[in-house]
């Protein structure tokens, strides 16, 4: 006998999308079953419900035959095979610790959508966080030299905009998409992208992605007028090494840390905590480093698709394991006072 299900197909493949990312599982076992909620998604349910009795369910473009099997279990009011062995696989706590930080968390500032490259249309990371109990999450997709991750160009960035207001207007102002960018720190230590548009944004995430080899005392002068400018709240993962993953590693840049960490304690820019398990950047001896310098940070999970989101309990075992309160993570405080701090 399978358990009892009422949550509906969509929700269950979501859910096994979800989890699926969450667990770090390749994007493309991911790609049916979120296409497959995508396509049922507008179909009435007795319309769902009657391609299942009559076996035409595989004949709505977009699902497949395992994406079938859920809908088909879903809709009978079964727990879905799949979902129940994913739950038992990967849907327990990612992370012995970080739980009370986490739930101090009320957002993330630093997340990409299919509009750069992320997996997911923009829409689906904001309800995921909202599932996930944020009040905010700033989506911030490539500036345009990252030409290989669909940087976004003025033009793009601008469009953008606009369709993260269409999608607020959508929601009842209890969570926010807020607009922002994860712009380029060029060679001189610029940023990627027009002024004109970084003074439109909510909040700016500012990241080396070129050049990572640079001579120390060269990328020391690039991150430090990095994190001066004006427009920069926070420098993502700052030495950009890779501990594990499909990518390889690779070790971090190198660069006179407390100079860096010191020009951000300064200037109210935010150090990173990036989730990524791939990245863990800054490394801990970097992490104490700032936290001895007085920096703030913020803790994020650089999601690429919508159950990464979940990576920030990451971040947050290792921001307790350092000893660093809530009140200096700036994504714990209430939007207002952290667009106060962004743009102030
Ligand atoms: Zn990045
Ligand atoms: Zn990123």
């Amino acid at each position: 006998m399978s358990e009892p299900y009422d949550g509906g197909p969509v929700a269950a493949l979501r859910r096994i999308a979800f989890t699926l990312e969450r667990g770090r599982e390749d994007t493309y076992k991911v790609k049916a079953f979120r296409g497959a909620a995508a396509a049922i998604l507008p179909l009435p349910p007795d319309q769902v419900a009657a391609a299942v009795a009559d076996g035409t369910i595989t004949a709505i473009p977009g699902v497949g035959a395992s994406s079938a099997t859920v809908i088909e279990q879903a809709v009978r009011g079964e727990l879905p095979d799949r979902l129940a062995a994913l739950e038992r696989e990967h849907g327990g706590p990612l992370a012995p610790g970080g739980g009370p930080l986490r739930r101090a968390l009320r957002g993330d500032l630093h997340s990409h959508s299919d509009w750069s490259d992320g997996g997911s249309p923009l829409e689906e990371m904001a309800f995921t966080a909202i599932e996930l109990g944020h009040d905010y999450l700033v989506l911030t997709d490539h500036s345009p030299r990252l030409t290989v991750a669909r940087g976004l160009s003025p033009e793009r960035l601008a469009r953008q905009l606009d369709v993260i207001d269409a999608v607020n207007e959508h929601l009842d102002g209890g969570f926010t998409l807020l607009k922002g960018i994860e712009v380029d720190i060029l060679d001189d230590g610029s940023l990627d992208q027009e002024v004109a548009l970084l003074d439109r944004l909510d909040v700016r995430v500012a990241s080396v992605h070129s050049k990572l080899k640079m001579d120390a005392a060269d990328m020391t002068k690039r991150m430090v007028a990095a994190v001066r400018n004006s427009h920069t709240n926070v420098l993502g993962h700052c030495t950009g090494r890779l501990v594990t993953g499909n990518r390889g590693t690779r070790p971090g840049s190198q660069f006179d840390a407390r100079a860096v960490f010191e020009a951000c304690a300064e200037s109210d820019t935010a150090v990173e905590i990036n989730s990524r398990p791939e990245r863990r950047d800054p490394p801990t001896k970097l992490l104490e480093l700032a936290r001895d310098v007085g920096c703030l940070f913020s803790i994020d999970s650089d999601a690429h698709a919508p159950g990464q989101l979940d990576f920030q309990v990451y971040g947050c075992e290792r921001a307790e394991a350092a000893g660093i309160e809530a009140d200096r993570i700036v994504n714990t405080w209430p939007r207002k006072r952290l667009l106060e701090w962004a743009n102030g």
